[in-house]
């Protein structure tokens, strides 16, 4: 397998039409290409052979920019309404730096700004982006769990048209994904964490930084009086793609918290997944933390 990236053919588009154009035709048709971190590393180690054609997204500023808006109303991203906007559109090509960094990601979705903290280093989180953490569709992709606690959608677009797709749907299997050749992801819509509720992220990995995980999982739930009234649950690392835990979220929501509760809760996590083995971790080590990663979370909402 050639390891050689100098006999790429790199096209730059300018804007989203051009770019949806030279992906429309089979002739001008090209991997896409937004970082590069993941696809370079690839590309370079002989894990993928490069392709003929590349199409780099970088200066398309439509996939760009972090707004409010109210998926309800059909509003366009960026123009708010008076109201509560219940809703955040994100940027296909918003980097890991400028999702830690936002106000509003900060304020309103803080496990995406926590996991997109965690990934790399200072070079990767600037040029790595969101839209190329969820195509690379790796089970350890850092952003997938906080993305799926906020019920993300997918949109892509094409010369047709868009589509927009929840992101649990998104994933068709080990790092396959429901896009079509001749689509591209320009952005992504998330429900803020409502008021009252709470969500967080942790990942476990073999050293502090610039570790790839071992698992990671993220909630977003909410505790009223000790009743556990919603909580959310999504993990990554633990199955071929990043899941949602639904039959334990519909087991716990709806139960008062207590000790005895977080035990049971512990060994119900460890016996939902099925993880692999893999050079980072035995499936074992993977199932046993899973629950207790997971204690840990319902530790923190029965602190208050
Ligand atoms: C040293 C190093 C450390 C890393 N650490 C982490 C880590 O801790 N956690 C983690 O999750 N990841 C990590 N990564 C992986 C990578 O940096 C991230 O997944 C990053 O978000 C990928 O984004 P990108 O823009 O660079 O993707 P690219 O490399 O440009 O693309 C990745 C994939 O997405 C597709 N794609 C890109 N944009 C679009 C689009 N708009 N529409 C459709 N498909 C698209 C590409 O065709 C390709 O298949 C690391 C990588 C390196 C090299």
């Amino acid at each position: 397998m050639s390891t050689s990236c100098e006999s790429i053919e790199m096209a730059f588009p300018s804007t989203l039409s051009e770019a949806l154009a030279l992906q429309a035709d089979e002739r001008t048709r090209g991997r896409l290409i937004s970082g590069g971190t993941d696809l370079m590393a690839q590309w370079e180690s002989g894990v993928l052979a490069p392709p003929p054609r590349a199409i780099s997204l970088q200066s398309l500023s439509e996939l760009r920019g972090i707004h409010e808006f109210d998926a309800s109303l059909q509003m366009e991203p960026g123009r708010p309404r008076p109201g509560s906007l219940p809703s955040i559109s994100i940027g296909a090509l918003t980097t890991h730096a400028e999702l830690r960094s936002s106000p509003l990601i900060q304020q309103h979705l803080p496990a995406l700004a926590a996991a997109a903290a965690t990934v790399g280093g200072a070079q990767i989180q600037a040029r790595g982006t969101l839209a190329g953490n969820v195509a690379n569709a790796s089970p350890a992709g850092d952003l997938i769990p906080s993305l799926l606690i906020a019920n993300a959608s997918v949109i892509v677009a094409s010369m047709t048209g868009e589509r927009q797709i929840p992101l649990a749907n998104f994933y068709l299997g080990y790092r396959k994904i429901d896009l079509h050749p001749d689509e591209i992801i320009v952005r992504f819509v998330l429900k803020k964490c409502p008021e009252g509720s709470r969500e967080s992220f942790r990942k476990l990995g073999p050293r502090a930084a610039q570790a790839i995980s071992k698992i990671m999982c993220a909630y977003r739930a909410r505790v009223q009086d000790g009743l556990v009234q919603c909580f959310h649950l999504a993990l990554g690392s633990v199955a071929p793609t990043p899941i949602r835990l639904y039959d334990f979220e519909t087991w716990i929501e709806g139960q008062t918290l207590s000790t005895a509760l977080l035990d049971e809760a512990e060994r119900k996590v460890a016996s939902l997944v099925s993880p692999v083995a893999d050079i980072r971790s035995t499936a074992e080590y993977r199932q046993w933390v899973a629950g207790r990663l997971v204690r840990g979370f319902l530790e923190e909402l029965l602190g208050g």
